[in-house]
């Protein structure tokens, strides 16, 4: 997650306005905090899938997950202040707001799937989610990819191996690779994670611990934008099931529309989670986060323990979510992230063909695609120092992106919904420029 910070050697570099800006934050926020590019952004307006910095300048913003529907949607912003101008206060009060959203996006899920709960952050989401499964199931031991970010809690934090090696990952968990087509070939590639999987497994219970749940984000975005076969993940989450554990889908990525082929990622998959976590997309900007399962699965823990979150849940996240429905519906936008999203794949290809020795593969679903560099096409070796010029030049072309995946060599591309044809060619031409201008 730090693959691509400012650092304190780039200072000299920037500019006047934004050193005295960086300076700022040095002084007053807590030093964990990074700041992306070598030369940092300083943005003071978003609409749609555009932002603009303080001088004017438009860039197109292709890693916005939380404005999925695009930024400053009038909509969400009409929903909100309505709702905030009559009442706001939490879930010891009855309102039907919540009920109301319950019932509407429960059906787009499976229909097993039956009872929901409201927080604020895909962190405390998962959270929840793990210590559910573990009264649940009776096993503490948790499961999650190599490369892997669920959140930012202490119990999350344990299970999210991206946050670096300054990261203690939690005694209980165990990681897996992300199933990867173009690095561990794409033949018999569910069965092999299956069998990892179960590797995992045996490996918590010779050590004491009961398996409880696999976390994982089906389109594996951190470890790389892995989106697979549909299908792929069937036998894995038959495995899982087999050995008395859960499957919790993370849904923060690809949730809400954004791989095009379905609503929610599980889907692409055929998958019936056992409970369902979202968060960034849901309330394009407003904190609301859920948590959705059978009431089977939920009840050990309603039975022992209370649960209140003083802003989960609350009206005016209700309709801001509400209105993050409305819009996905009324502008299609699942049929649209699949459409652009073909074009988008055409286009990356495009680029791919001009510079086959630095474009190791371009993979997606929807808008949510991994763009990944290496050294030479023969012997695949991941290329971040490539990568991480490459998002500094498309960045002086005013196109905001970032990287991911273990090597830090996949560029994230994940627009916000409303990414058009014209914004396809825009990133297309400023990929080709780029890689051009970095000799390739
Ligand atoms: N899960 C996944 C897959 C995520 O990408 C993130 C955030 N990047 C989280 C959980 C945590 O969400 P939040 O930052 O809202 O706590």
């Amino acid at each position: 997650m730090d693959t691509n910070s400012f650092r304190e050697e780039d200072f000299s570099s920037v500019p006047a306005a934004e050193r005295a800006l960086i300076e700022r934050r040095q002084r007053l926020l807590g030093g964990a905090y990074r700041l992306f590019y070598r030369k940092p952004v300083h943005l003071v307006r978003g609409r749609g899938q555009y932002l603009w910095d303080a001088e004017g300048h438009r860039y197109l913003d292709v890693y916005n997950n939380v404005a999925s529907i695009g930024h400053s949607h009038p909509h969400v912003i009409e929903a909100v202040t309505r709702q905030m101008s009559s009442l706001n206060t939490h879930t010891r009060y009855m309102h039907e707001t919540i009920l109301d959203y319950s019932e509407r996006i429960m059906a787009t899920m499976p229909s097993p799937v039956d009872r929901a709960m409201y927080m604020c952050t895909g962190s405390e989401a998962n959270d929840l989610a793990v210590r559910v499964a573990r009264l649940y199931t009776g096993g503490r031991g948790i499961i999650v990819t190599r490369e892997a970010y669920h959140g930012t809690s202490e119990l999350t934090s344990g299970l999210s191996p991206a946050l670096g090696s300054g990261q203690r990952l939690s005694p209980e968990a165990r990681t897996v690779a992300a199933p990867d087509p173009y690095r561990h070939g794409a033949e018999d590639l569910g069965h092999r994670f299956a069998l990892e999987l179960q590797a995992q497994i045996d490996d918590l219970r010779r050590a004491g611990v009961g398996f409880a749940a696999f976390l994982a984000d089906s389109i594996f975005s951190s470890d790389g934008v892995l989106p697979n076969e549909p299908g792929m993940l069937r036998e894995a989450i038959d495995l899982v099931h087999a050995n008395g554990g859960i499957f919790i889908a993370d849904e923060v990525q690809p949730g809400f529309a954004r791989t095009g082929e379905s609503f929610w990622g599980f889907q692409r998959h055929g998958l019936v989670p056992d409970l369902v976590t979202t968060g960034k997309p849901m309330g394009n900007g407003i904190p609301v986060s859920g948590l959705f399962g059978r009431n089977e699965v939920l009840q050990a823990f309603s039975d022992q323990v209370p649960y209140f979150n003083t802003f989960g849940g609350n009206p005016v996240a209700m309709a801001a979510a509400q209105a993050v429905l409305d819009v996905i519906e009324d502008e299609d936008l699942q049929r649209h992230a699949q459409e652009v999203g073909c074009r988008f794949l055409e286009a990356l290809r495009g680029v791919a063909r001009e510079h086959p020795d630095v474009v190791g593969d371009v993979r997606g679903a929807g808008l949510f695609v991994g763009f990944e560099l290496v050294r030479d096409a023969e012997s695949r070796q991941p290329d971040k120092s490539l990568a991480l010029d490459l998002i500094e030049e498309l960045r002086n072309r005013f196109v905001l992106t970032s990287v991911a995946g273990p090597f830090g060599n996949v560029l994230k591309l994940r627009p916000p919904l409303p990414f058009s044809a014209e914004d396809v060619m825009w990133v297309a031409d400023a990929l080709d420029e780029s890689l051009t201008a970095l000799g390739h």
